[in-house]
């Protein structure tokens, strides 16, 4: 969601005719987009704000912009008292006042006159390849998982109109992307008056280019058999769902406020395999929420054993202000009942168990026929959301069909199919 501002952000720079630069010596303007959903992301970009106080000194004019949750959450008193030297500060509920704020700042580029100057420019793909591009369906949540930051920082769920989504998609897809990515905290939960997701992850595959669609991250809860059903007969969709499920046991999942059971959970992963039993999950697990016990623990890698994820993305809790259960009467520590060293060493565990699971499910595409989007000459994404080297050269944006001859470190290889 973060990288998805960030170019939003770049839009509104180009917009005004300026270019990106990774050269910090060159840039005019430097906008820090922040994280808050673990403590450890907001630290990181407050450090980064304080090293950027020599940068901003060192010519006068430079501009530097926060954005972002830890934005929202801090606001600009707090930025500014800490960080003197900050002309901007664009919470997350308010990017869209980040237009507002640079022409406050900013003069256009040049002689303002450029094509772009003052005009309105698809976002660049920073993060993905120029092929795959971001679309925001929604944004905020309306659910209330009592670890999270994010409805406190993002606010409700607020959909996006349809119509409007479809033209950022024509957009991205005049600029050259072929893969759509539809991003959203509860992105399934997607809907506007009797249109639900699936409806339109089948008007986006309409778009003439549109070759594939990704969307994240869904949640359990929103998985209907009218979706199955779609996902079953439309290929656009990608082979591989990332479907957070944060802990194996019922006891914790209901102290998260997460509205499923472990085996309702493993129940969704079985419709979804039985619509296409060649798809891959990955899924995100919080170590040490608080009262969290070693029997709880053990059922976490119970479900990643049941679950079978390609990868998953483990973190320790990380208590968060504003948070119902930062605030829980019980919690004495920060990590509740739990030490950090039996947090490390569930953490080091659970990695363990994921990553045999994973290489599994990795070396098993051997021998299977992968549909390719083509990214560079001899290499491309499978549909199910591994790298693959091709055995000869293919043309960018094509997809093609591979048989899956072997799997390295980090990549499958496979041939070309005519
Ligand atoms: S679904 Fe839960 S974890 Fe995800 S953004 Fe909403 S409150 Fe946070």
């Amino acid at each position: 969601m973060n990288e998805a501002d960030s170019e939003l952000a770049a839009a509104d720079f180009a917009a005004r005719g300026y270019e990106l630069t990774d050269d910090l010596k060159k840039a005019d303007a430097v906008v820090v987009n922040t994280c808050t959903v673990r403590q450890q992301a907001e630290n990181r970009a407050l450090s980064q704000l304080g090293r950027l106080e020599g940068w901003k000194a060192a010519r006068p004019g430079r501009k530097l912009f926060v954005i972002g949750c830890a934005a929202e959450r801090l606001g600009f008193g707090t930025l500014r008292h800490k960080f003197p030297f900050i002309d901007g500060v664009i919470g997350a509920k308010a990017l869209d006042g980040l237009s507002e704020e640079l022409d406050k700042h900013l003069p256009p580029a040049g002689d303002g006159t450029g094509p772009t100057a003052g005009g309105e420019t698809a976002p660049a793909s920073i993060f993905s390849s120029p092929l795959s591009a971001y679309v925001t369906v929604m944004r905020g949540c309306s659910l209330k998982c009592t670890y999270c930051i994010v409805p406190s920082v993002r606010g409700p769920a607020a959909f996006l109109p349809e119509e409007e989504v479809l033209q950022q998609v024509r957009r991205r897809v005049d600029s050259g992307a072929r893969e759509i990515v539809l991003l959203g905290q509860t992105v399934n939960a997607w809907r506007e008056g009797e249109r639900r997701f699936e409806d339109l992850l089948d008007s986006i595959s309409s778009v003439p280019g549109v070759l594939r669609l990704r969307f994240m991250s869904p949640h359990p809860l929103y998985f209907t058999p009218a979706w199955l059903r779609a996902y079953a007969e439309n290929p656009a969709i990608a082979r591989h769902l990332h479907l957070p499920v944060q802990s194996g046991s019922d006891r914790i999942l209901k102290a998260m406020r997460r509205g499923y059971t472990a085996a309702e959970y493993l129940g969704t992963l079985a419709k979804i395999r039985k619509a296409d039993p060649d798809t891959v999950f990955s899924t995100d697990f919080i170590v040490g929420y608080p009262g969290e016990t070693a029997a709880d623990f053990e059922k976490t890698l119970d479900l990643v054993r049941a679950g079978r994820f390609g990868f998953a993305f483990c973190f320790k809790y990380s208590p968060r202000p504003g948070a119902p259960a930062k605030d829980a009467p019980d919690l004495s520590s920060p990590c509740g009942d739990i030490t950090d060293r039996e947090m490390r060493d569930r953490l080091a565990r659970l990695l363990e168990e994921v990553k045999i699971t994973g290489r599994d499910i990795f070396t098993e595409r051997i021998g299977r026929i992968e549909e390719v989007l083509v990214e560079s000459a001899r290499r491309g994404k499978t549909s199910s959301n591994f790298n693959c080297r091709l055995d000869r050269e293919c043309a960018p944006g094509a997809l093609v069909r591979v048989e899956v001859t072997g799997a390295g470190k980090t990549e499958l290889s496979g041939k070309v199919l005519p």
